[in-house]
């Protein structure tokens, strides 16, 4: 445990006393020249950073006009004051996301509004000084750009696209985060956020091969780089290697084996996450998400299938057209792109799978909603199937299933407080106390539900929940992946089992997939 306190659980999260600066020392390490460059960024703070970013600051408004908006539109009715999990979790008044906005918002009507150009006192107007910029580093990278806090304001206002704008800027003077531009910069040369070379995920796959074989008797496979495959799986590379994803990714090839369906994965896009979101990079999303078209158009894949991600599903739910379109050279009879999710769920409802769902019986199990996926996505045809598909799928393959307290799932889903780019151990105070709301809502359950495990449907969240359950005195392998649920309960054709299926969903004989 670093130099802080784990705040206490609360039968409810309460609104805390206000603790004015008490989070004004945390800040990531800033990106060397090293982490810079590759992404076309200055190694360093350049000389004429206030110009400069001035001048960045204009072209963003001009590129967005949800950015002038969000500026102009606040009434300061206080609506979203209490509603960020690192609010909740520090006290520090400049995480209310309306203060998070006025930092950016004080030099936005300095420069670019009448007012505040001629009568900056009386608006609030202030220029982006040292002292300003040192604030924008520490806070906008306290936002973990969830967007809680526009479910709750009366105008929408955004506070992640201006924590996105205002680590875009930042970038364009050579004040970086390390942490996100390194992993980036991973991607464009080796192909995933690890660095995770291709001979390595071979072995890691055909490793993975004989696991699912020792457990079922049963060959599946995991392939890499097959051509002609139907489905290219694109998969968080935590995926290959980290408990529980892994668990997770031997879900997703247990499906695609019942199903019937050829897939592969690809050595050359081997990520599905994007962190280009998370600096507010246009360029260098587009980038990114470029590497898995040309994967799939050198494969000859049909069709494009993501594993569980979270802001990985976010770019390709709302952006992969824009960034990396068309597709119209996949099959159209499928979604483009699907989410795992949506593949599993729909064999389930053709009765394709089967399962003994007492291969789970071991867990009492609660739903988190990643929040990218509640409040930037959807899955299925349905409004809000973001939120009952994962549910349908986990009531299909375990008995025991309760839901948290209602304000803090779906919509209104609490931040695991490791998004946005803030997954780094340099910011583990902040994640720790930012996951407080949620720490709150799951130990209700545990007290009154018996609730043993969590499921995730996001790399981020799996991650930090299980970095931060031990600091609040829970065990770090409390929190599942979706698919490792199914994975546990699905019984293979052929598959040596103790004849113990006594529970097992009733299902169609034939395991074909069929169009949408
Ligand atoms: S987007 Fe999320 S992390 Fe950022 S200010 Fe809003 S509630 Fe807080
Ligand atoms: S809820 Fe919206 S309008 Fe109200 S203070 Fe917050 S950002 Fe401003």
């Amino acid at each position: 445990m670093g130099d802080y306190k784990v705040p206490d659980l609360s039968e409810f999260t309460e609104i805390p006393a206000l603790q004015d600066g008490s989070m004004s020392h945390s800040r990531p390490y800033v990106a060397a020249p090293e982490y810079q460059e590759p992404l076309g960024f200055p190694g360093e703070l350049v000389e004429d950073w206030h110009d400069q970013a001035i001048g960045r600051f204009g072209e963003l408004l001009t590129q967005s006009r949800a950015l002038r908006v969000y500026l102009d539109s606040c009434v300061r009715c206080g609506a979203c004051t209490d509603k960020c999990h690192y609010f909740l979790g520090t006290g520090d008044p400049k995480n209310m996301p309306v203060a998070r906005q006025d930092l950016m918002r004080k030099v936005y009507r300095r420069h670019f509004t009448f007012a505040g150009k001629w009568l900056p006192w009386l608006v609030g107007a202030e220029d982006l000084t040292e002292e300003v910029l040192d604030d924008w580093y520490s806070y906008f990278h306290q936002c973990s750009q969830c967007r809680r806090c526009s479910v709750y304001c009366p105008y929408g206002i955004d506070t992640a696209e201006l924590s996105m704008a205002a680590r875009d800027i930042m970038d364009h003077i050579g004040k970086g985060q390390k942490y996100c531009n390194e992993i980036i910069a991973k991607v464009h040369t080796i192909g995933n956020n690890l660095g995770l070379p291709g001979p390595a995920l071979a072995n890691t796959l055909e490793g993975l091969e004989e696991d699912i074989e020792d457990e079922t008797g049963v060959k599946v496979r995991l392939p890499l780089d097959v051509k002609g495959a139907d489905i290219l799986l694109v998969t968080p590379s935590a995926d290959f290697f980290a408990e529980p994803h892994v668990d997770g990714l031997m879900g997703y090839a247990k499906v695609f084996h019942q199903a019937g369906v050829s897939w592969t994965i690809s050595s050359y896009a081997s990520e599905a996450a994007n962190f280009a979101m998370f600096i507010g990079s246009y360029e260098q999303m587009r980038e990114v998400a470029l590497r898995i078209r040309k994967a799939a158009l050198d494969l000859g894949v049909k069709r494009l299938v993501f594993g569980e991600c979270g802001h990985a599903w976010r770019v390709a739910y709302s952006f992969l057209n824009t960034l990396a379109g068309p597709w119209d050279f996949l099959d159209q009879n499928y979604p483009i792109p699907q989410h795992i999710c949506e593949f599993t769920h729909d064999l389930i409802e053709q009765g394709a799978l089967k399962f003994d769902k007492s291969a789970n019986d071991h867990m009492t199990l609660t739903f988190h909603d990643s929040c990218n996926v509640a409040r930037a996505t959807r899955m299925g045809n349905v409004p809000g199937g973001q939120f009952e598909i994962p549910r349908a799928i986990a009531r299909a393959v375990c008995n025991n299933f309760v839901e948290m307290a209602p304000e803090t799932t779906r919509e209104g889903t609490y931040c695991c407080g490791g998004g946005g780019g803030l997954l780094t151990d340099d910011l583990m105070e902040l994640r720790v106390k930012g996951a407080k709301p949620r720490m709150d809502a799951l130990n209700q359950v545990v007290q009154n539900d018996g609730v043993t495990h969590m499921i995730a449907i996001c790399a981020i969240c799996k991650s930090q929940f299980s970095k931060v359950f031990p600091e609040y005195g829970m065990e770090m392998d409390r929190v599942v992946s979706l698919h490792q649920l199914v994975g546990n309960a699905i019984i293979l054709d052929g598959q040596e089992t103790d004849g113990e299926t006594n529970d097992e969903t009733e299902a169609g004989a034939a395991p074909a997939e069929t169009e949408e």
